[in-house]
């Protein structure tokens, strides 16, 4: 198959990852795992921006419902992260890659300094044939410096690495032009620069992840507009990756903001 780009950013929400009990999805991490596996046969570089830590450990931990916010994120984040890393590399390491994790903060990708060296590190890892697997250090960050939530981190990552695109799977096709449930909707395909999409997008946030559509579309606008590709798809579905990273993106559900 021939792909549209080189080198790419994947970022998989909670929603993808997680089941409806808020289980981690395992069947879906490893179509994932495969469809990137596949990529890199093809000699494209992915970054895999992977949220599901906080879903994944909830699966776990069952606690005290007194427990305050932050304190059950860091608890959950902790030992979800844990398992969220370990499948992935058993997973990646049944294709033969390795992969690593890069857990990073909001302040880590704003400090000059900081930022050079997050490149470094995500750069290093790539020309060693790694894939780097990157999500927030919720176990770290401060509640009011957190990315707003991983469709952020993943939109600064693409621009720090400059990849040529940032893929944003989530459980929806993509921006509807009303609400997705109701039969007078349609999907929007394409998003040129400029367009306004507010009127669009519905104020529903996501189950067990942070985002939700509307912060979604604008950090699509923002990274397209620094000459990047966003396409927001539904990782739930079969080979959605491989379709929208290729031609096939003209036969399945997408919205594509273009640079
Ligand atoms: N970092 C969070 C996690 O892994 C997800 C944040 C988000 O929902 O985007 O659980």
């Amino acid at each position: 198959m021939e792909y549209r780009f080189k080198r790419v950013v994947v970022k998989v929400g909670s929603n993808v990852l997680t089941r409806t009990d808020g289980s981690l999805d395992i069947a879906r991490m490893v179509e994932i795992v495969s469809q990137i596996a596949a990529l890199r046969d093809a000699g494209i570089e992915v970054l895999l921006v992977s949220s599901g830590a906080v879903a994944s450990g909830r699966g776990v931990l069952h606690v005290s419902e007194a427990l305050d916010d932050v304190s059950q994120r860091q608890l959950y984040s902790a030992v979800g992260q844990a398992k969220l890393i370990n499948r992935y590399y058993d997973f990646f390491s049944s294709y033969g890659i390795v992969c690593g994790q890069v857990l990073t903060t909001k302040e880590s990708l704003q400090l000059e300094d900081h930022y050079q060296n997050q490149r470094n590190c995500m750069t290093v890892m790539l020309e060693h044939g790694v894939i780097p697997v990157i999500n927030e250090n919720d176990t770290v960050s401060v509640t009011e410096l957190m990315f707003t939530d991983n469709d952020e981190l993943s939109g600064l990552v693409a621009t720090m690495m400059h990849a040529q695109c940032l893929l944003l799977l989530s459980n929806v096709d993509g921006l509807y032009s009303g609400d997705p449930g109701s039969r007078d909707s349609r999907i929007i395909r394409e998003v040129m620069a400029g367009d306004d999409v507010t009127g669009y997008v519905g104020k529903s946030k996501s189950t067990y992840g942070r985002g939700g559509m509307s912060a979604k579309c604008g950090i699509a606008g923002r990274t397209a507009s620094e000459g990047i590709e966003v396409i927001i798809a539904n990782g739930k579905r079969e080979n959605i990756i491989l379709s929208v990273l290729s031609d096939g993106y003209r036969e399945v559900p997408c919205t594509r903001f273009l640079p």
